[in-house]
């Protein structure tokens, strides 16, 4: 049987993961990326963890041989150039680290690297909310806003391996200042922390939010439950925006399905109408009859899972 490995790096915590063609995820450990501020110790320390894995096993089931594991997939924060980690806000010591080549170096197993979003919609794709699907977006609105591609029943990585990247569409050009160095891309209209933001911004319109400590994403979607028009004003807003971001995905990919997650997503059931609703209104209808847009099947586990699904493209 064949078995194969998925990381998932994460600004806070890197996952690692043994699984199976089935995207079961059968032993795993994690550990904080701060204890590995340089990135080839946070390689070493990868390499170490897969061959705990397999010797630990999670304590049940058959003994896993470092030999059984075909390939390593490998989800990371982005921008990549191919495998390569660029100038990167939350892993600054892993700039110009080569992940996939160093981990193979290590491992001697094939690794494969894409950014977190494009995992994670590999993810979805096999084993999720996107099976069945030749044409597919997942799209994970969460910290930031990012999405994973499939065409032609394969992932659509682009040529360096940076496609996907919807968070940074400018919708609005003199919008709010984004961290890639544009202002009123769709991550600073849409993404849990321009929930925040936002929130932070109109706080003296709202009796509401004016009661709160802190203000979070979490702390808008209780507004709009506690009747709070501000609020529902915000999430009226977002949901807008988003709806014009995938509009350009259904528009340009015609996709059959549009799957939806992250962590703002956890949300869904009060958002997804109104995103298609959005959606609908801002998409050729030829086009938007044919998608579907649906949540997540995947979810606390996206990110590894995402990475497995990466390492099992990596072996073909
Ligand atoms: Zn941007």
């Amino acid at each position: 049987m064949a078995y194969f490995a998925g990381v998932d790096i994460g600004g806070t915590k890197i996952a690692v993961g043994i699984g199976n063609t089935e995207g079961a995820i059968l032993c795993e450990m994690r550990f904080p990326t701060d204890e590995v501020p340089r990135g080839e110790d946070g390689l070493d320390r990868i390499a170490e963890a897969v061959k705990s894995l397999c010797t630990q096993n999670g304590g049940s089931g058959p003994q896993i041989r470092l030999a059984d594991v075909a390939a390593v997939g490998i989800g990371s924060p982005g921008p990549l150039d191919r495998g390569t980690l660029l100038k990167t806000a939350n892993l600054p010591g892993w700039e110009g680290i080569n992940l996939a080549s160093g981990l193979q170096t290590r491992l001697g197993i094939p690794c494969r690297v894409e950014n977190d979003a494009t995992a994670a919609g590999m993810g979805e794709w096999m084993f999720g909310a996107g099976r069945g699907t030749s044409h597919m977006a997942y799209v994970t609105v969460s910290t930031g806003v990012g999405s994973g591609i499939i065409v032609n029943s394969q992932l659509y990585s682009g040529g360096r391996g940076n496609a996907g990247e919807l968070g940074h569409i400018v919708l609005i050009p003199d919008g709010p200042v984004c961290h890639c160095g544009q202002r009123g891309c769709l991550e600073t209209l849409a993404s849990g922390t321009a929930l925040a933001r936002i929130a932070h911004e109109r706080r003296n319109e709202s009796p509401y939010l004016q009661r709160q400590d802190g203000i979070d994403a979490p702390t808008v979607f209780l507004g709009v439950e506690a009747g709070d028009a501000v609020c529902q004003a915000i999430i009226q807003d977002m949901t807008r925006y988003l709806g014009q971001g995938l509009s350009f995905l259904v528009n340009l990919l015609n996709p059959e399905r549009i799957v939806l997650g992250g962590g703002v997503m956890a949300n869904g059931d009060m958002l997804l109408p109104l995103i298609q609703q959005r959606t609908q209104e801002y998409s050729m209808p030829a086009l938007y009859r044919t998608t579907e847009i649906v949540l997540a099947g995947l979810g606390q586990d996206s990110g590894l899972v995402g990475a497995l699904a990466v390492a099992l493209v990596a072996r073909t």
